[in-house]
């Protein structure tokens, strides 16, 4: 025989109690059905006693609610002849029973625990009735009947024989047995219930009672998941748990079984079966005595938690002889029914945290005031502590006890997202280590464990672009090609959770539908860097990498705060890698310090690896001696394009609109953006330099760049006369100009030069990069890096670069 729980959701509608008579119509073997009220209702019924124990008239309405749905799931489902006219004869009483009752709570004021948990079980009683009706060739077991409860336990003893009792001669082809869950009746004859989610319990000991051969959990989820479904995307189906890992994961909050379920099957061996009403093909999850033949070798089976807890703290210098605090506490809470679910206590004695409830923490403060208040008055103890807004994590797996270093990784990988543990217990079966978190935490927690323990199927970045200009929107159109490929190919997720310009922002952690972001950002909220900041941080979200395209100093000066949250940044934006060296130093030590990454590889040389490769070369004791570089794409256009049909102005103006030089060129042709360059490769390759140590020759005019933009243009033309005659001179010479930057030693120019034939510098086209290194290694032939560097299709492929990268770094 076997025994079917369907919970709330699987009774919702009459659709999904459609699916319940399939599930149960395409049974073999004889079976006992449990079932809850139709989903939603015992929350229903709960804030209709509230409100009428309030005076709180509106409560009527609900009631009204209530009466009508269950009314149109019984015409929806049975037809409207005698046995449908019986279910709503039936129906109807129950329902006006549940009216007189609630009249009497509205009109006296008060609703004792007996009158509420009367009220509870209409909900349950109803559904019963409907289900019966809705199966057909199926009889109403009423659970108030055979179980039985004593002092807030179930009396197994009674329950047991009043259900051998009542099911004496049951099996095969009898009508199937439709009992309601939740509810039973204690010695004096009034009903109870057996607590919320209740009806696992009773469905558990029905089958207990009767030594059914597995109990069937159908829910509306696939099985027991390795967390919560509704927090972790990536959550997964456990095949199987042992009912010590099911205890543990539901003790801590994994709702899907109600945890006092386990307990009765497991004393007689009885399998549990979670499976989905939605998708009764899929196999589910087996919850069964874990023997030696245990296949599978998970260390981690599971993470649950418990969201809203308090600590509550009791220390002093010395508890040595203060004699049975333990005790103390433990009894006092226990008369007052607090529940705790987490204790810690230091080896040396001086202090034990409690995890309770946020709901039981006043309780609980007062309780250990009062039964200490001796030991507090004389200072002996200090007064009672109490930490609000906490949660608590707890990791399970009875495959623990085998492993080294679980602990350590747990606590790597949580400080590693900058998340710190307020308290931490394992049991001695060391099948479980919970730990405690500030409650804003939870959810990336959560995350963080579960990609780091469970290989997953994927891993996850998420990122926040800022700057929609011509890299940027490069960058996501580069994404949306790409995230499906990576997710197939790489396993790697790639969610962008935020995207904002100057003005407006967009933000999402589901991640933001790239096919239109436009349109989402065009209609996203106003944004200042201030609140851009308020919002990324806030998000708070796992494996976070800032992605800097803009040109924006106050941006820029964002990084930090981001790096002491958790947030990896990657920047195409050359402000911080260039401003004053103490900030860049700072920078790239936080980073380090918070174990995230600083990567800005297309500050030089758009996607060329000139960043990676003089790190490279660091990293592996090598030591740069001379950097000689042609790094503006605008400046190597421009003199590569000039000609006697193409004078100098028209080659500025065309770099302009090909999209190679700042919308104010002047910044190119000053030489400002290969100052930039020079620094930060300098940097980069161990030396301490500010933008002032380099000595910048400009070839045009001062007066150009101290008037207005508009007059630039204007004036620009006046040039091209004396660069054609130069030019005409290089040519004769068979030389070619190159704007170079040079770092030789600690020595720092950039300037205008002609290079050669022989000189790798001469033959360089379009807006192309080169960077000779001169390093202990590469002495005699220098290092040579060159391509395409410039342009913003390649510079947006390059921080795609970078943000992959960090991903390869957390594997
Ligand atoms: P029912 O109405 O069938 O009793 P519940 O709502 O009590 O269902 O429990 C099922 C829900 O539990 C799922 O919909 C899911 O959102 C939630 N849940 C939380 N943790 C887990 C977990 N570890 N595995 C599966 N479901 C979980
Ligand atoms: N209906 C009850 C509740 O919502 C019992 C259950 O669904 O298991 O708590
Ligand atoms: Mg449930």
């Amino acid at each position: 025989m076997k025994v079917l729980k369907f919970g709330g959701s699987s009774v919702a509608t009459p659709e999904s109690i459609g699916k319940v008579r399939s599930i149960v119509k395409s049974q073999e073997e004889a079976i006992v059905v449990v079932v809850s009220a139709l989903g939603g209702v015992t929350d229903e019924l709960v804030r209709i006693a509230a409100l009428a124990e309030n005076a709180d008239a509106s409560y009527l309405e609900k009631l009204q609610a209530l009466r009508k749905r269950h009314i149109d799931t019984c015409e929806a489902l049975v037809a409207d002849n005698k046995g449908g006219k019986l279910l709503r004869l039936a129906v109807d009483a129950l329902l006006n029973e549940l009216d007189s009752i609630c009249r009497g709570v509205f009109l006296l004021k008060v609703l004792p625990g007996k009158t509420r948990d009367q009220i509870l079980s209409y909900g349950e009683r109803l559904s019963s009735l409907i289900v019966t009706a809705a199966v057909g060739d199926a009889e109403l077991y009423d659970s108030l009947d055979f179980i039985r409860m004593d002092g807030g336990l179930v009396d197994f003893e009674a329950t047991d024989s009043l259900v051998a009792e009542k099911f004496v001669g049951y099996g095969k082809g009898s009508p199937v047995a439709i009992v309601p869950g939740f509810i039973a009746r204690d010695r004096a004859g009034d009903i109870v219930t057996l607590g919320r989610g209740g009806s696992d319990y009773t469905a558990s000991i029905l089958a207990s009672a009767l030594d059914a051969t597995v109990l069937e959990i159908w829910t509306d989820v696939d099985g027991f998941m390795s967390a919560d479904p509704r927090i972790i995307q990536n959550s997964y189906v456990i095949d199987e748990l042992s009912y010590e890992e099911a205890t543990e994961l539901c003790n801590f909050g994994a709702k899907v079984v109600y945890p006092p379920t386990l307990y009765p099957v497991c004393l007689k061996k009885i399998p549990i079966r979670v499976k989905n009403t939605f998708n009764p093909s899929a196999p589910g999850t087996l919850i069964r005595d874990a023997g030696p033949d245990r296949q599978d070798q998970r260390v981690i089976k599971g993470i649950s938690s418990i969201d809203n807890i308090s600590l509550i703290t009791l220390s002093a210098t010395s508890m040595v002889g203060i004699i049975g605090v333990d005790r103390r506490i433990f009894t006092a809470l226990a008369n007052d029914h607090i529940s705790v679910f987490l204790v810690t206590q230091s080896a040396s004695e001086t202090g034990i945290s409690i995890g309770v409830s946020a709901s039981d923490a006043e309780k609980a403060c007062q309780v250990l005031s009062k039964t200490f208040a001796a030991e507090i008055a004389s200072g002996a103890v200090y007064p009672v502590k109490r930490e609000d807004e906490l949660a608590a994590i707890a990791i399970v797996g009875e495959n623990m006890k085998h492993h080294c270093g679980i602990a350590g990784k747990l606590f790597s990988i949580l400080g590693r997202n900058g998340i710190s543990i307020i308290a931490c217990a394992q049991g001695a079966s060391e099948s479980n280590i919970s730990f405690v978190v500030e409650r804003k935490y939870l959810r990336k927690s959560l995350n963080v464990i579960h990609e780091g323990f469970f290989l997953s199927e994927y891993q996850e970045l998420n990122l926040f672009i800022c700057g929609v200009g011509t890299v940027g929107s490069q960058l996501i159109g580069q994404i949306a090609q790409q995230q499906d490929k990576l997710k197939r190919r790489r396993n790697l997720k790639i969610n962008v959770v935020g995207i904002a310009r100057s003005t407006k922002g967009v933000f999402d952690r589901d991640g933001i539908d790239l096919g239109k972001w436009k349109e989402l950002l065009a209609g996203g909220q106003p944004i200042t860097p201030a609140k851009l900041r308020d919002e990324v941080i806030g998000m708070n979200i796992f494996n976070a990498v800032f992605v800097d395209c803009t040109a924006s100093a106050e941006v820029a000066a964002l990084y930090e705060d981001f790096f002491n949250h958790g947030i990896s940044v990657v920047a195409a934006n050359k402000i911080a890698a260039s401003s004053d060296y103490q900030n860049y130093r700072t920078l790239k030590k936080t980073a380090r310090r918070q174990g995230l990454k600083f990567l800005f590889e297309t500050n030089v040389g758009a996607g060329l690896p000139i960043i990676n490769t003089i790190n490279s070369l660091r990293n592996s004791g090598d030591h740069v001696q001379k950097i000689e570089a042609v790094l503006s794409g605008t400046l190597n256009f421009i003199f590569n394009t000039i000609s006697a049909d193409i004078p100098f102005s028209e080659t500025v103006r065309m770099a302009k609109e090909q999209g190679y030089s700042e919308p104010d060129p002047r910044i190119d042709l000053s030489g400002t953006d290969v100052v930039r360059k020079l620094v930060i490769l300098s940097r980069e390759a161990g030396y301490e330099v500010n933008q002032e140590d380099v000595v910048a020759e400009p070839f045009i005019p001062k007066e150009f760049f101290d008037c207005s933009l508009e007059e630039f243009w204007q004036k620009l033309p006046s040039l091209d006369a004396a660069f054609e005659q130069q030019r005409l001179e290089l040519e004769k010479e068979h030389k070619h100009w190159r704007f170079v930057a040079r770092m030789d030693n600690g020595h720092y120019t950039v300037s205008l030069q002609a290079f050669g034939e022989r000189h790798s510098f001469y033959s360089l086209d379009g807006s192309n990069n080169i960077v000779l290194l001169t390093t202990e290694r590469y002495h005699n032939h220098p290092m040579l890096i060159q391509g395409y560097g410039a342009g913003a299709s390649v510079t947006a492929a390059g921080v795609f670069a970078d943000i992959i990268s960090i991903a390869n770094v957390t594997n």
